[in-house]
């Protein structure tokens, strides 16, 4: 045992290590930086912080090393120039909403946005005063007939998350701008990489890190993105409020998956428009929703803005099989399991009923859809697992 150096006792030196880290150590690791309290070397410093610097440190919450990190890393990655980090995607949403509108304000959402969003601009309307509008997700520049004096906040999902319809999303932005609105893009289904929402006229871009980013199904973390100052004060102002904070072992975690994001993505693409390449020949299958195949609403869009799709699409089955055949169907799939998110190793598959999630257009289809999330396991072993729970639960 080494004496110790200090005539402090034993309590007070486990409080304060005598040890130093060992010199000249480096791994391409971020360290991880847990903190609620940080520690000021004097008052002076303290009194010094101004607010509206990311990188400075006043105290857990906020930001630390690791968490600043990470931030920058995503607006780099997103061609933005800021990045708030957010306990989920939906808390992302969420500080955009705080951030930006109130009583009073209009904001405009697709119809097929991520459903909780829709649910978020429902309880502002109802409870918040503000109003909450829906419009067709296929617009494009027809979005400024809807805008008003009061309408401070445009939604964009492209595509949307369940339905695949591709946005013309310059035409949404540039009407936006032309009236001084505000555009929050969900980025989710491009990761930041497919879709480049800055080259594009948005303003500030959602990202749900609990998908292609943390890549393991097991972190719940969202980001918001933005290139003005300004926007991104007014979100920050809000999450400071808020007192949104994020884990830095989570931060860790998605640190860890970031630099194989682009392969992974680029894996799943593959196998995805295989996938659905395939299934537009099965008799099963009404229609593929999936952004790269030319039915897909939005396609020219889509082939016009994005450089791929990665792993989720959908299908919708002939309307001769029931709800309930294809509920069969889904529980039928081995290699896919049930389960919301998506964006890790494991292919995942979900019925929806879009119908009853539609208010401002029409829903052309009538047999059910199901979103399929392909994942990394071989493509071959996929499609031979659909096929064999088609047959067990259609013929
Ligand atoms: C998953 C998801 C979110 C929300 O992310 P959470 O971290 O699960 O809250 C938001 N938007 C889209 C499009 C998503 O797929």
């Amino acid at each position: 045992m080494t004496e110790p150096t200090s005539k402090r006792g034993l309590q007070t030196r486990i409080v304060h290590p005598e040890d130093a880290l060992t010199p000249g150590f480096a791994s391409f690791s971020t360290p991880v930086t847990r903190a609620s309290t940080v520690v000021f070397p004097d008052l002076a410093t303290m009194r010094a912080l101004d607010w509206r610097n990311d990188a400075q440190w006043r105290y857990g919450l906020h930001a630390t090393p690791t968490s600043i990190t990470l931030a920058q890393r995503l607006a780099a990655l997103e061609g933005g120039k800021h990045a708030l980090l957010q306990s989920s995607g939906l808390s992302a949403i969420s500080n955009v909403y705080f951030g930006i509108v109130k009583a009073g304000d209009d904001v405009l959402m697709p119809d097929n946005a991520y459903s909780p969003n829709r649910e978020f601009g429902d309880w502002l309307a109802r409870d918040f005063g503000i109003t909450a509008r829906y419009y067709d997700p296929l617009i494009g520049a027809g979005i400024a007939d809807l805008i008003r004096p009061n309408t401070r906040l445009i939604w964009v999902e492209a595509p949307g998350s369940v339905t695949m319809e591709v946005p013309d999303v310059p035409a949404i932005t540039a009407a936006a701008r032309a009236r001084n609105v505000v555009t929050a893009i969900d980025n989710t289904f491009s990761a930041g990489l497919a879709f480049r929402p800055f080259e594009h006229g948005v303003d500030i871009s959602v990202q749900a890190l609990t998908k292609y980013q943390s890549g393991g199904s097991d972190v719940l973390m969202g980001a918001t993105i933005t290139v003005d100052v300004e926007l991104h004060l007014k979100l920050k102002r809000a999450r400071m409020h808020m007192g949104i904070g994020v884990s830095v072992d989570d931060c860790s975690l998605v640190l860890r998956s970031l630099p194989s994001m682009k392969a992974r993505f680029e894996a799943h693409d593959r196998s995805a428009l295989a996938l659905a390449q395939w299934l537009r020949t099965r008799p099963e299958i009404a229609a593929v929703l999936h952004p790269a195949l030319p039915d897909c609403p939005g396609h020219a869009s889509f082939k016009r803005d994005f450089s791929g799709a990665g792993g989720l699409f959908s299908v919708v089955f002939d309307a001769r099989y029931s709800a309930t055949q294809i509920d069969a169907f889904v529980e039928a799939l081995e290699l896919f399991a049930i389960g919301w998110s998506w964006g890790g190793s494991h292919s995942l598959a979900m019925p929806y009923d879009i119908a009853s999630m539609r208010t401002a257009s029409q829903w052309p289809h009538r047999g059910t859809l199901v979103r399929l999330y392909i994942g990394l396991e071989d493509e071959a072993d996929l499609r031979l697992d659909i096929e064999r729970a088609m047959t067990s639960a259609l013929a």
